[in-house]
């Protein structure tokens, strides 16, 4: 009695378990924290992103030692369409499957619509937008095999609702909750889920970048733009966390959000309820 107690208890903590899981940008922030949260659920990792070699080969033996679970590292660049292509082959290749997809890398560039530079609103819609699709036209070939998958999208409150400032980003954010929603349809009868989670601010280096350059723009310190420009939307006034964002991940992979597809999920401390 104890032992079939003790063995429900340890897979409803681990609902992943023999899962292959596969993080894009996940070297730092959001990413990173969606990982652990996916290894720690019982899923074997697929990391990817940037920084250095030492740091990352560590993160890898730590998540592999935390959790004991087979973790790999892919130094495919978003932005390259082809880069993306070897990296779906190399986790088919090692893993033998991937049941899990986050595609989470994405860049920041703030700057008037007509001063925005051309390279940098290229750059933002191929790493925040066109990598979606690649990883996912890659991906669904071997989900739809296995007639399971869970594609998980990490849009942002602003796939919802614009800031100013912030072209490219909100034009990609949009594109993604509209290709989350094409591929729900587009998979509802397989086994396959497609969601976008649509954080507020979370603190990251993604928006440590931007804090200094903001209170310059506004001539404001460092506290101000955290509490009236960052958080100014954000009804609860704190960041998101990435552990929240792992949680609700996990849930989203699990058998438990089997019906949940082609919704744009709101972590946002009420922002988009405005
Ligand atoms: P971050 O800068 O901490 O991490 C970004 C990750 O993407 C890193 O691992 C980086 O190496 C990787 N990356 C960047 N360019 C890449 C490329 N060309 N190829 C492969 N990997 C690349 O940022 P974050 O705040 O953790 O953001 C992660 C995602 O969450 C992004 O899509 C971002 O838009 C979204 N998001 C963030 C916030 C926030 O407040 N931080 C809010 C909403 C949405």
């Amino acid at each position: 009695m104890n032992i079939q107690l003790k063995t429900q208890t340890s897979s409803a903590a681990r609902p992943l378990i023999g899962k292959v899981s596969l993080v894009t940008g996940s070297t730092s922030g959001i990413g990173l924290g969606i990982a652990r949260a996916l290894a720690e659920a019982g899923s074997a990792v697929v990391l990817n992103g940037f920084g250095l070699a030492t740091e990352i080969a560590t993160t890898k033996d730590q998540i592999a030692a935390d959790y004991g679970v087979k973790v790999s590292y892919s130094t495919a660049d978003m932005s390259r369409p082809e880069a993306i292509a070897e990296m779906i082959a190399a986790t088919l290749a090692e893993h033998g499957r991937l049941d899990v997809l986050v595609n989470n890398a994405g860049i920041q560039y703030v700057a008037p619509l007509d001063q925005f530079p051309v390279d940098k609103w290229d750059a933002i819609l191929s790493i925040n937008l066109s990598s979606a699709f690649h990883t996912m036209r890659l991906a669904l070939p071997a989900m739809r095999q296995n007639r399971f998958g869970r594609i998980i999208n990490i849009a942002s409150a602003h796939g919802l609702v614009a800031s100013p400032f912030k072209a490219a980003y909100v034009a990609a954010k949009h594109g993604i909750v509209g290709l989350t929603k094409v591929a729900a349809l587009e998979t509802a009868e397989l086994g396959i889920t497609c969601n976008a989670i649509c954080p507020g601010y979370v603190y990251t280096p993604l928006v440590e970048a931007q804090i200094d350059g903001q209170a310059k723009a506004h001539g404001i310190s460092r506290a101000q733009v955290i509490h009236d420009v960052l958080l100014a939307q954000q009804p609860n006034k704190r960041f998101a966390t990435v552990e929240e964002l792992g949680a609700l991940t996990v849930f989203l992979a699990s058998d438990a959000a089997g019906s949940i597809t082609g919704a744009a999920l709101p972590v946002d401390g009420g922002w988009t309820a405005h």
